[in-house]
């Protein structure tokens, strides 16, 4: 995915988001990588970037991002919440080793009749435990 400032100024305005340099910094890592960074992730990086930024900041500047719909939570199992900017369905495998979070391309097939007595289905995740290729190798 590519991080265009317009854009988010565009869509910012639109929800109603102030725009500001640690928002702009934080949606631009999260953008720019694949890993799902957590808030602490996140801060690592960006601290030598960016002035006076601190690990509060990042927590509000997400919270803020996650209200305004520019990034969505991984649902995972772990205490640690980690972040993801691509927001059109699509699932996650996670290592339980590493812990790393790759996206898989499924969306589970759950037909609104499955869940007919349950509710009215607005979203559905996949999400996949196992050990990654990596961890894999690093065993055998
Ligand atoms: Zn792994
Ligand atoms: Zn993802």
């Amino acid at each position: 995915m590519e991080f265009s400032v317009k854009k988010f100024r565009e869509r910012a305005k639109e929800m109603g988001l102030k725009v500001t340099p640690q928002r702009i910094a934080v949606y631009r890592e999260i953008v720019s990588r694949k890993d799902h960074p957590s808030a602490e992730e996140l801060y690592e990086t960006l601290k030598g970037k960016i002035e006076g930024i601190s690990l509060t900041t990042v927590y509000r500047t997400l919270s803020s991002l996650e209200k305004a719909g520019f990034v969505k939570r991984v649902p995972t199992l772990k205490d640690k919440v980690r972040y993801d900017a691509r927001l059109e369905p699509h699932g996650h495998f996670i290592c339980k080793k590493c812990g790393k979070i790759v996206d898989i391309e499924v969306t589970l097939p759950v037909s609104s009749e499955l869940l007919r007595d349950v509710g009215e289905i607005k979203e559905c995740s996949l999400v996949c435990y196992g050990i990654c290729k990596e961890c894999r190798n690093e065993k055998a």
